[in-house]
């Protein structure tokens, strides 16, 4: 069987990143070209292919997909989990006619509740990929058993090349936190958290909704992901480029060679372009927006030295999600929580779920103490003054 660095090799890898990293530092006006050259190829090839095509609408960057592609008279339909984003995103979603995606069903026919899902699998907290880690290590198989050793060690077995130091491995401090599982099996000495952690949270509740959507339209994504924004996805985008037709996936992401500056100039433009064309979106005059740009972002405002900015949040994601919390400086997004609504607050950091082996409530603040992010005390570090909470 061929392993991961052959593949690397026979497909010129590291090459192909190269050649992306020329096309990412190009100016703006390149950029746009390219992306929109990107976009009709898509459109034509799927055509070929018999496939529809739709974009996937969350925040700022595919909302801007999704205007860039209609004054492209690409005019294809848009999907969004949108219960999961902000009041702001949402009401920019209903004025694009975005279609909204509600969660993947249970058993019983009833949907998925983000409170259901971390009672069931876990918290989704740190990041995607760590979750997922620990997720395999709390439920242990025959079948999982080299990714666990490679979770734990960095060494990939005879599939992953025989390398020693690879990046499977989970951080350290991880490690130390929530790796106890593997304790007998490695010769280890780390903790097992007092609760699960799972990623599971972002299949039911956004991805399995688009993929049944996807599947029951034959229809294919555009996604607004960027190389620029690391993660996961930044070395699979600059090795595949733009568009991909893989075996299993088939996606567009024309903005893949993109910087922050070129989306928020793209976002200033197509604004320009909503307020003209609005009537084409929703023709409901009560649904039109006076900006595209969600107020969760605060306006784009340029600096002194001609860079673009949003004055409120850079990024934004779903509330009540620990991927990134330790990350966050204070105050951070529990914290904000506690200002909105302290309700909402007590219930999501103290009891949004059973322990079921003692009947006990408790909820995000375990998490929170467990990977040492603070949470009790207020942004300014004085304690409320007559707080009854513990
Ligand atoms: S981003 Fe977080 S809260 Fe949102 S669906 Fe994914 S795991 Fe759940």
């Amino acid at each position: 069987m061929e392993t991961v660095l052959e593949r690397m090799e026979r497909i010129g890898a590291d090459k192909k990143i190269a050649d992306f990293m020329v096309k990412e530092q190009q100016p703006y006006s390149f950029k746009r070209r390219y992306a929109a050259i990107r976009a009709r190829e898509f459109e034509a090839e799927c055509d070929k292919r018999d496939l529809n095509c739709h974009v996937s609408v969350g925040g700022l960057d595919s909302i801007v997909l999704f205007l860039s592609l209609h004054s492209l008279h690409i005019r294809v339909p848009g999907i969004s989990a949108s219960h999961l984003e902000d009041s702001s995103i949402q009401r920019v979603h209903k004025a694009l006619g975005i279609e909204r995606m509600h969660s993947a069903a249970r058993e019983d026919g009833k949907p998925w509740t983000k409170a259901a899902i971390i009672q069931e699998f876990g918290f989704p907290v740190l990041s995607k990929e760590v979750a997922a880690k620990i997720e395999l290590l709390e439920h242990p198989s025959e079948k999982n058993k080299t990714v666990r050793h490679a979770i734990i060690t960095g060494e990939t077995g005879e599939y992953g090349g025989n390398r020693e130091k690879s990046r499977m491995k989970m951080a350290q401090k991880w490690l130390e936190l929530f790796a106890g599982y593997e304790n007998e099996n490695e010769g280890v000495d780390y903790k097992i958290a007092p609760f699960q952690v799972s990623s599971k949270c972002c299949y039911y509740l956004k991805e399995k909704p688009c993929d049944d959507w996807a599947r029951e339209h034959n229809s294919v994504p555009y996604l607004g992901l960027m190389a620029s924004e690391g993660g996961r996805r930044a070395k699979s985008l600059r090795i595949n480029g733009c568009n991909y037709f893989g075996k299993s996936t088939i996606r567009s992401a024309p903005f893949a060679i993109f910087h922050r500056q070129d989306i928020l100039t793209l976002a200033l433009e197509m604004d320009e372009y909503y307020q003209a064309h609005w009537r084409e979106f929703n023709q409901d005059p009560e649904a039109k927006v006076e900006s595209i740009v969600p107020a969760i972002y605060g306006s784009i405002e340029r600096r002194e030295d001609g860079t673009l900015y949003t004055t409120k949040a850079q990024r934004t994601g779903c509330s009540m999600c620990g991927f990134g919390i330790h990350m966050e400086r204070r105050p951070h997004r529990f914290d904000l929580l506690r200002e909105r609504s302290r309700k909402e607050w007590e219930f999501w950091m103290l009891r949004c779920v059973t322990d079921p082996a003692t009947g006990e409530q408790y909820g995000w603040g375990r998490v929170l103490d467990w990977i040492g992010v603070p949470w009790r005390d207020l942004p300014d570090g004085n304690f409320e003054e007559q707080c009854c909470l513990w």
